[in-house]
């Protein structure tokens, strides 16, 4: 749940943050930057048995944080597309040492969310500690189920226990918030994300079941982009249209379309805060040439590419 409270206390810590004094002067241009490492649904595309499928390749939903006065990198969601990802993050900042991941957020225990931690294992990169920030039923059940107990038990991961809503300072510079989404959830929570580094804002919600339901929970589309400097959205289908000879009304995941309708009327420079992540390889906005990512862009709305770079300073 993502109350008003919580995003007003964010903005005033953002603001004590900003003012806190820093390295600013000997930083890179930029200090604080956001990548986008993938804006797929899990499954990516082409998706499995669609090798005829010559569109644009998506990799699984995930973004990065990088804090180059601290020297640090975070991810949010661990993909199995994780080892291209994480070298796509080497390009644009390298790693201090070792693999260089200072924390993983997860959000939830569906293939593209958390199947890239088996890579931080024996048969991988065999990684040292690596804080995993996951919600208490997440955490059970990667400790009591093979092959992440493993990564446990060999101290691969360190898992960090979240709740939700809460407010989680993870050092100086970054504070995340983890909210409740709502979604099957068989193995474990789901949630979203703020975090806030240097004063800037940011929401990662790329999988949740609908609108309704998260107005249910005190987090839906009113004062979504308040105080925010990107909020980063479900996309999974775009219209009801999607899946031809499927009910789609059966199918959760607010529609692009429903989401762009409910958001009409704010400024446009509210609107251009969004942007539309975790899209199904069925939807027509993977495509940046489609008429459906023209319509996107002409109603001030934006979509997120892997490459997408953000600096939060
Ligand atoms: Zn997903
Ligand atoms: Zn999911």
């Amino acid at each position: 749940m993502m109350t008003d409270r919580i995003k007003q206390t964010l903005t005033m810590l953002g603001t004590m943050l900003l003012v806190a004094p820093t390295a600013a002067q000997e930083a890179p241009i930029c200090q604080n930057e956001l990548v986008v490492l993938g804006a797929g649904q899990d499954a990516g595309a082409p998706q499995i048995g669609n090798a005829d499928d010559d569109g644009p390749r998506l990799l699984p939903s995930s973004l990065a944080l990088i804090d180059r006065v601290a020297g640090k990198r975070y991810l949010f969601d661990a993909t199995p597309a994780i080892t291209e990802q994480l070298a796509m993050l080497d390009a644009i900042e390298p790693p201090k040492e070792g693999l260089g991941i200072d924390g993983i957020f997860l959000t939830h225990a569906h293939i593209g969310h958390y199947l890239g931690l088996v890579y931080l294992g024996r048969e991988a990169a065999g990684a040292k500690n690596v804080p995993v920030y996951a919600m208490p039923r997440m955490a059970e059940f990667l400790r009591t189920n093979g092959p992440w107990s493993q990564l446990v038990e060999l101290e691969n991961i360190d898992i960090q226990v979240l709740s939700a809503p809460s407010i989680h300072a993870v050092d100086q510079n970054l504070i995340v918030a983890p909210f409740l989404a709502p979604h099957r959830d068989e193995y474990s929570e789901t949630v979203g994300y703020v975090m806030i580094v240097a004063g800037k804002s940011v929401m990662y919600l790329p999988d949740f079941d609908s609108w309704q339901k998260m107005d249910e929970l005190g987090g839906g589309t009113a004062n979504l982009t308040d105080g925010i400097e990107a909020v980063f959205i479900d996309a999974t289908f775009y219209d009801d249209n999607e899946l031809p000879g499927r009910d789609m009304s059966q199918i959760p995941h607010p529609r692009v379309t429903e989401t762009m309708d409910l958001l009409k009327d704010l400024p446009p420079k509210e609107r251009a805060k969004v942007h539309f992540i975790h899209y199904n390889h069925t939807n027509p906005i993977r495509d940046p040439e489609s008429a459906e990512s023209r319509e996107v862009g002409a109603n001030g709305f934006n979509i997120a590419r892997r490459g997408d770079r953000f600096c939060l300073d």
